[in-house]
Formats: C-alpha cells, structure tokens, sequence
C-alpha cells in the first residue's frame, strides 16, 4: 500500500451531485479532488436527450451533459480520478477513504455523491432495448412517447405515478403488475384506476421485450399462466431504485432502504465532515436538477464546515 495522501475535500461520485459539488469547491478554493466510480457521469449518460434541466431550450445529451459539468469542475481546479471507492472509514478524524483496494487516502471532508441505480427486471431484450424504447424515468423519456402506446412495470407509488404521467402524454398506459393487488397508496391507485387510458393487468410477469431495429414494438407478458403480446413502443420500468451506499454501510446512518439520512434542510450526515448530496440521500425527488442542488448545498456545507475547524483554537 501507497503512503497515506492528504486530500481538503473529497467528492465521491460524478453525476449532477458530484459535479456541482465539485465546481462550488473548487470555486472556494478547496482543491477538490473527485472519484467517478464505475459509471462516470452517473445515471444521465443512460439517457438520451434531457429536456427538463433548465437552461438548455433544445435539450442535451445527457452524456454531453455529464462532460460539460466535467469541463466546467476541471476548469476551476477539480482533480478528477477515473477509479472507485471501494471502503471508507468514518469512525475517526480525519476520514479515511481506500481507493480501488489498494490506495488510502485521509480527507478532511467527503461529499458522498454516489447517487442510485434503478432496478432491472434483468431480462436480456430489456438490456438489448435500453434507450430506444426500455426507459426507468418516464419524467425523462415519456414526452417521447406522446400519442403512443406505452407500457409502465410496477406496482409502488412509483408505478402508479409515472402511469398518471404518462397517461397525459400517451394514448394507452398498460401497467403490469405481477401480483393481484398494488403496494402504492390508496389514493394513488384510486388516481390510476379512475384514470380511463390505464388499463392494469393483474397478475402479469414481464417475459419478455419485442422489438426491431427501430426500438420497441411490443412485450410478451405472462397473464394468470397464458402468454400473449401487448404492442407497445414504449417500456417503462418502475420498479424501484437502489441507493449506491453498500460501502457506507455501518458507517453512515441510513434509512430502511439504504438512503443516507441527512438532517433536515442541509446536507449535514451524522458523521462530521460528511455530506451526502443527490439520489443517495434523495427517494422522492430524484431529478438531475435536485441532484446538482444538494450537490451545491453540500459544497457549502462542507466549506462552513473546514472554515469552523481551522477557526477552532489548538490544542498542546
Ligand atoms: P416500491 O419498492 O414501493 O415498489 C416497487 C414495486 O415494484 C412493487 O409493487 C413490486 O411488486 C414491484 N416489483 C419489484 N420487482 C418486480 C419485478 N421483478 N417484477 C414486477 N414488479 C416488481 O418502489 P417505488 O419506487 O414505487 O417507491 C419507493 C418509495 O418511494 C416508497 O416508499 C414510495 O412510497 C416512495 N414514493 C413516493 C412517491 C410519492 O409519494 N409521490 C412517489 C414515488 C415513490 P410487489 O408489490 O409485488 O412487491
């Protein structure tokens, strides 16, 4: 193992959280120096045109996006490392980070930006048709299926919501639930079931996505034990997101579903000097513009943070 490097402020993550983050720190003079992880850029580069952050009138790539921030982080002095956290050690000041196995690394601050991942069926043709036809955020993608037939996996609150979404913008919504009843709250389902272009398949297992080299066409479902096609051009999973957190685990609060517990109205965790910004502490809102403002908040936080502790007086 290396010698032990000194890092300000360490950014964990690079989708909207991290970035921002990391362009306010870097703006404040911190150096900050930020891991991407496994998926550089974060969930955005698995969308295609992003239409809802504001400031961009004709949409952007979500990818491009994720470079853009990149750029402008890098511009005011980020350092950016292309490698993954892979444990932390909270337990004592300063915090300990260890990168790739191998590398340990001593931060005075941790912005945690890991953000979450949707969940998959894990169907092969689900892979096959991600983006052109397969998407997990209907505020994302559905206002590309306007005037089309769409289907919408799950049964949460979810589910149910980005089924009433889309029924604004689609001419049918199927939503496929596996069992025979919802899990989402009543008044959502009430709102799903009274709304007359969503038609709820009980008891529905997904088999299967169809489709050709235009995207969706349509998904073969098991119904009460018989197979049969629905066609539709649009397939939107909702069947829950996971918060990348495993390595925090024990380390940091978290609630029931692994999200990290921040106290209310900033960023602050229950380990001091650690933050926590975007999807990982977020199950509600999960926008890529709510992501870049925590990532914000929590550049703020964590420089009040490094000022009060340099202004503390030191002790022989
Ligand atoms: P949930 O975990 O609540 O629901 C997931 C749903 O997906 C369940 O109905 C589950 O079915 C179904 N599901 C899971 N795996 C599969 C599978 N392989 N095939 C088919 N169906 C599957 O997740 P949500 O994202 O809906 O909600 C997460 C949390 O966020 C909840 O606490 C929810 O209340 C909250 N939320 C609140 C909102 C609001 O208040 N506006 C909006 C969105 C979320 P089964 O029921 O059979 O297990």
């Amino acid at each position: 193992m290396k010698n032990t490097d000194k890092v300000k402020i360490l950014i964990i993550g690079s989708g909207p959280a991290g970035y921002t983050a990391a362009i306010y720190a870097a703006r404040a003079g911190l150096k900050p120096v930020l891991y991407t992880g496994g998926q550089p850029g974060g969930q955005l580069t698995t969308t295609n045109d992003v239409e809802n952050f504001p400031g961009y009138p004709e949409g952007v790539n979500g990818s491009q996006m994720m470079v853009d921030l990149q750029k402008q982080a890098e511009r005011f002095g980020t350092q950016i490392h292309y490698a993954q956290v892979t444990a932390v050690d909270f337990s004592s000041y300063p915090l300990k980070i260890t990168i790739d196995d191998k590398q340990l690394l001593e931060a005075e601050a941790v912005i945690v930006a890991t953000g979450a991942s949707a969940k998959y069926l894990g169907l092969p043709s689900e892979q096959a048709f991600l983006n052109r036809g397969v998407s997990a955020c209907a505020v994302c993608d559905g206002f590309f299926y306007r005037g089309k037939e769409v289907a919408v996996v799950g049964a949460g609150d979810s589910a149910a919501e980005e089924a009433t979404y889309l029924s604004k913008l689609c001419t049918q919504v199927h939503l496929i639930v596996r069992r025979n009843e919802m899990r989402a709250s009543k008044i959502m389902q009430e709102r799903v079931k009274n709304t007359p272009n969503i038609q709820i398949h009980w008891n529905t297992q997904t088999e299967e996505i169809l489709g050709d080299d235009q995207g969706v066409t349509g998904i073969r479902v098991n119904a009460n034990g018989a197979s049969k096609v629905i066609a539709v051009q649009g397939f939107f999973l909702a069947i829950g997101h996971q918060p990348n957190t495993a390595i925090f685990r024990g380390q940091l609060e978290m609630d029931e579903a692994g999200y990290i517990k921040v106290s209310s109205g900033s960023t602050k965790t229950g380990v001091e000097g650690v933050f926590a910004a975007g999807d990982v502490a977020d199950r509600v809102y999960r926008q890529a513009v709510t992501a870049a403002g925590t990532g914000c908040m929590s550049a703020l936080d964590a420089e009040k943070f490094l000022a009060a502790k340099e202004a503390e007086p030191i002790h022989a």
